[in-house]
């Protein structure tokens, strides 16, 4: 039994002047396996002070400075790699291939960072002014519960390279693995107040954040709704806001793709982290005369799905992260049924034998047009609807027509015309032929899947602001 009952506020762990608990519960088999105590506004405020007053002078750090603390907040994660990896296994139910992929993802983003901002140009000509990139202020960081460091990483490695701190107020389910990452920043010797960490509910905390007049940044991942509520309370007093949101992501495979490849890669694609991935391929949009063919390759291929289990190496798919989850999940299952969808494999209920935590069954629909909701709602679990197009220019229509735009697949036995395709999908990051990932290019959506980008040179401009100085070469004459 873990009891989180510390806070991270000006590089001390404190007790929280907030007093609500909440139960830590294992999905995997819905044990209570520690308790948080929350933090409450004044709590945040006290940690916004902290990040306020250590700016003055973290902003004027050298590169070199920042770039080492990079360094150390890498190997303070590697050194605690078994430990979080294990967290995520516990606490949010991965399988133990995905904890430690996203274990190794959020040491890696220290790593990625440093190497783009040792590049970056902070100080760089336009016309006759130099231009300094400034960092803007105090950065508040909200993450979700489902790649809890990953996240976390994503959110502190640009801001930190570009000279902002850090409020985090990181998923209110996830303080075990919150407190395993705040005690490698205490372990990398990062100054007092430059990064400190309220755990917290959204509306107490994160409103606290969204409102205060010192955090200059709201850095946001998590759901479309919660994300509009931060960016219409920012513009309050014109914060920069970014917002890495929800999806419902296409995944083209044109007529001449080779079908026993694409499809299982199309299965892995729509269940990435047990589907509570926010760039999951769920729409897969396939060649009409090519339906039965598909639907057989998906059934073989979901029979190949191990589900459970989550110390097995192989398997792909846990829990959905609490009650709640699992719930919304039946729940779309269920209405997509009475909406006339034609379940190809899974259906209402857990596996069998799995019934003693929140596992949901990998579940394929096809006969789902794209205007039902099952196709057009993000459902953060292992959905898969299956669409179909006659011609190439409909496949593309039919990609595009989604209120998101984070991430789109294609698969063609051309690259040619794979890669037409691509060009003409709107989304932030379009992957071909594969499960592709580039840490130093920009990852973030279109349309309600955000505002913002992470990653790369794209990601640490967020936390920058232009500031030029015209003159700066001649004397008065
Ligand atoms: P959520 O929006 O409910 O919560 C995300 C975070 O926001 C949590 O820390 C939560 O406590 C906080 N929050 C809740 N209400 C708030 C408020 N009023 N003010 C400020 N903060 C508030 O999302 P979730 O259920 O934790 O995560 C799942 C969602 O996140 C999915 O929609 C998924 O697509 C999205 N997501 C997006 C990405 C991405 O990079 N685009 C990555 C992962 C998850």
């Amino acid at each position: 039994m873990k009891i989180i009952d510390q806070i991270y506020i000006n590089g001390q762990f404190v007790k929280p002047l907030g007093t609500e608990e909440l139960e830590l519960i294992n999905p995997a088999n819905k044990q209570v396996i520690g308790r948080v105590v929350l933090g409450n506004a004044q709590d945040t405020r006290l940690a916004i002070a902290a990040a306020k007053a250590a700016f003055k002078t973290y902003s004027k750090t050298t590169v070199k400075q920042r770039t080492d603390m990079l360094q150390r907040l890498h190997d303070a994660l590697m050194n605690k790699f078994d430990q979080l990896t294990q967290a995520t296994i516990e606490e949010y139910g991965a399988p133990v291939s995905v904890a430690t992929m996203l274990t190794k993802l959020a040491a890696d983003a220290f790593l990625h960072t440093k190497e783009v901002a040792e590049e970056y140009e902070f100080t760089r000509i336009a016309g006759k002014a130099k231009v300094h990139m400034e960092p803007l202020g105090v950065v508040g960081a909200i993450t979700p519960w489902n790649a809890n460091s990953t996240h976390i990483a994503n959110k502190l490695a640009p801001a930190l390279a570009a000279g902002c701190t850090v409020v985090l107020k990181p998923s209110e389910l996830s303080a075990i693995q919150t407190q395993l990452f705040a005690e490698c920043i205490h372990e990398a010797g990062i100054p007092a107040g430059v990064i400190n960490i309220v755990n917290g509910r959204g509306e107490v905390v994160g409103e606290e954040m969204t409102h205060n007049p010192d955090i200059a940044v709201m850095a946001f991942t998590g759901s479309t709704r919660v994300g509009k509520m931060i960016a219409m309370g920012a513009a309050e007093q014109l914060k920069r806001v970014t917002l890495e949101l929800g999806g419902k992501s296409p995944n083209v495979i044109l007529d001449d793709a080779d079908f026993t490849k694409a499809i299982p890669l199309a299965v892995s694609a729509g269940f990435i982290n047990s589907g509570q991935a926010c760039l999951a391929g769920t729409r897969l949009i396939v060649p009409e005369s090519r339906l039965e063919e598909v639907k057989r390759l998906i059934k073989t291929a979901i029979d190949a799905v191990k589900v459970g289990n989550l110390s097995d190496k192989t398997s792909l798919i846990g829990p959905m992260v609490n009650q709640k989850q699992f719930d919304t999940v039946q729940r779309y299952i269920r209405q997509a049924i009475e909406a006339g969808a034609e379940l190809v494999a899974g259906g209402e209920g857990s596996p069998e034998g799995l019934e003693g935590g929140y596992f949901v069954k990998p579940t394929v629909f096809a006969n789902v047009t794209n205007d039902m909701a099952i196709a057009r709602e993000e459902v953060f679990g292992p959905v898969l609807v299956i669409l179909t197009y006659k011609t190439e220019e409909e496949a593309v229509e039919i990609a595009n027509d989604t209120s998101y735009g984070l991430q789109a697949f294609v698969s063609s036995g051309s690259l040619e015309r794979a890669n037409r395709v691509a060009e003409q999908i709107v989304a932030g990051r379009i992957s071909v032929n594969g499960l592709h990932d580039e840490p130093k290019a920009p990852f973030g959506g279109f349309k309600q899947s955000g505002i913002g980008r992470e990653h790369g040179i794209f990601g640490i401009e967020e936390y920058l602001e232009p500031k030029a100085i015209i003159g700066h070469d001649a004397l008065l004459v």
